[in-house]
């Protein structure tokens, strides 16, 4: 039998990072109230399964606007990310708050300028951020990303490479590269394996993905006109 513990206010008045529907941006925010629960199963020598969920009422310190944050890690859900010395494994935290701070996103003014295919995957996408579906949300980004990588004739053997060649294009700047090579569906080859994420990659995500669409549709189109 698992051994489920519960503490109380473990992280009252801690400040951390959320995204604000209300600021529309990452700001700080104060718990105010907390429950930490956590689970293992273990025998003597070793731990079989173990998982800490997070619940907290939090406040952001800019506009005072409530929320509810939740968060789940798992002793089998890990991900590698590139540290100082080379791959180092990390637990993968599962995030989620309500109401979802991505619900008002709006999209880019000047989508119709987009290739008209390309236009209807990121409409569909950015409702999919807004109706919090995470997995539609992460299958269109990579959706977005491949038909961008085919127009730019990105080469690469699959999609992570194509994305550096992105960066050596001067597309996509190394910072964008370095999120989108966090989201784990552009790293997975098929649909079915794709785990969500939480909204706030997936928001963060979404803005690499409208700076590039700025990048290579929107901004060359003005140009064009502008400085005939
Ligand atoms: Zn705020």
């Amino acid at each position: 039998m698992p051994r489920v513990t519960l503490e109380k206010d473990k992280t009252l008045d801690n400040v951390v990072d959320a995204p604000c529907g209300e600021c529309k941006r990452s700001t700080k925010h104060k718990v105010l109230a907390s429950i930490d629960l956590s689970g293992r199963e273990e025998t003597e020598e070793t731990l079989i399964y173990g998982w800490d969920n997070e619940y907290q009422i939090i406040q952001c310190q800019g506009c005072e606007t409530i929320m509810f944050r939740r968060s789940h890690m798992n002793s089998e859900d890990m991900e590698h990310v590139a540290g100082p010395t080379g791959w180092d494994a990390d637990y993968v935290t599962f995030e989620d708050y309500y109401p979802n701070p991505e619900k008002s996103r709006t999209g880019l003014s000047d989508d119709h300028l987009l290739p008209e295919k390309l236009q209807r995957i990121y409409t569909e996408t950015l409702s999919a951020l807004n109706g919090n579906n995470p997995v539609l949300a992460g299958i269109g980004l990579r959706a977005i990303i491949e038909t961008v990588c085919k127009d730019q004739s990105a080469s690469g053997k699959n999609l992570l490479a194509k994305i550096d060649n992105l960066v050596d294009q001067n597309v996509l700047t190394k910072e964008g590269a370095a999120i989108l090579h966090k989201l784990r569906v552009l790293g997975n080859d098929s649909a079915h394996e794709v785990k969500p994420h939480s909204s706030v990659q997936l928001g963060l995500a979404f803005d690499v993905v409208e700076h590039l669409l700025q990048g290579v549709y929107i901004l060359p189109y003005h140009a064009k006109r502008k400085f005939k």
